[in-house]
């Protein structure tokens, strides 16, 4: 994701850890590891001035005016975005609209050439910034779902996945003068028992080996524990078309209903509406061919699935959206 064409901006400016007085810092975040803005790290820029109120006016995740090409072949054409901290957002749109190419930009994939725009979290430009930077800032997609990988458990998986991210973030924190405390194996056990029991799953699953006769809600069960144990602060959720039975829809659905709180962001991307009668977004945003062409509260999905993607695509080619 370093080969932007356009637009490169370097993320300049004070550090927060400048330009915020001491006891400051509960105004960005609970100042756990998991939070994107741990005080002490020293790599992130934060709003160019020293006007605290400005801070608080900075969307948590912007997404402005972004176009994406795969290919040379543009398929995000001026996508604005903006999640805030607590707030849950629901992307919809037909197949190829480029709802996954947008998840996939936003964790850093490095197939996907930004050409213009960009995407700010907490004000820092995270186009700049590697996909396991981003990750260590709090930023989750779901992991890529590995195929069978003989004789490693659940656990093992996690373990290994979970203390790479948290140690990460740790050592940066503790660079920058910080303290923060790394990982155990004991402790990522205690760890994983107390999500386990928060998302209500059986303790066998952790002995399970990983993607072995996995059904569809199991697979979503491990993304959803990986979500849990890494405590993002903003989380995309693409939820592809297919492997979402019924077991699928409730284990992302009360998964994310446990895991989202005041300082979560979450962008649950879903070409269906039944996804939403589990889970109430906040916002819903309708993309087609590379834009966001409509935008509303829950009642929007409802409407869409009313109408149906054709009659709204007649709509916004007719001009009337
Ligand atoms: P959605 O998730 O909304 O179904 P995608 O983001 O997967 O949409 O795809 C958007 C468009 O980008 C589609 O036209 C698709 O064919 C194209 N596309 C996606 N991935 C690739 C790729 N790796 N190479 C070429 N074209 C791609
Ligand atoms: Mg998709």
């Amino acid at each position: 994701m370093r080969s932007r064409k356009f637009g490169e901006r370097k993320s300049g400016g004070k550090t927060l850890t400048k330009s915020l007085p001491k006891g400051e810092w509960s105004r960005v975040g609970n100042g756990s590891i998991a939070d994107g803005w741990s005080a002490g790290t020293t790599d992130v820029s934060g709003p160019q001035t020293e006007d605290k109120f400005d801070l608080m006016s900075t969307p948590m995740f912007e997404i402005e005016n972004l176009h994406v090409n795969i290919e040379d072949k543009e398929i995000l054409k001026g996508v604005n975005l903006t999640i805030n901290k607590g707030e849950v957002h629901a992307l919809m749109g037909p197949n190829g609209s480029g709802k996954s190419t947008l998840a996939y930009v936003i964790a850093g994939h490095p197939s996907y050439e930004v050409t213009e725009g960009s995407i700010r979290y907490n004000g820092l430009d995270i186009l700049e910034l590697e996909a396991d930077e981003r990750a260590r800032k709090g930023i989750f997609l779901a992991f890529q779902y590995p195929t069978v990988i003989p004789g490693v458990s659940m656990a093992n998986f996690l373990r290994m996945a979970v203390t790479n991210t948290r140690n990460a973030r740790a050592a940066e924190i503790e660079a920058a003068g910080g303290s923060a405390t790394k990982m155990t194996p004991r402790e990522f056990r205690r760890l994983m028992k107390e999500k386990m029991a928060l998302l209500k799953m059986d303790d066998s699953f952790a002995t399970r080996y990983l993607n072995e006769g996995f059904s569809g809600g199991e697979k979503k069960r491990a993304e959803i524990l990986q979500m849990a144990l890494l405590e993002p602060t903003m989380a995309v959720l693409d939820e592809t078309d297919s492997g979402l039975d019924i077991d699928a829809l409730r284990v992302v659905s009360e998964g994310v209903n446990a895991l989202a709180g005041p300082e979560m962001g979450v962008l649950l991307i879903t070409h269906y509406q039944r996804l939403l009668n589990y889970i109430k977004p906040h916002f819903v945003h309708i993309m087609m061919d590379g834009r966001i062409v409509q935008e509303g509260g829950p009642e929007l999905a409802h409407e869409l699935e009313a109408k149906g993607y054709e009659l709204l695509r007649a709509e916004v080619t007719a001009g009337a959206i």
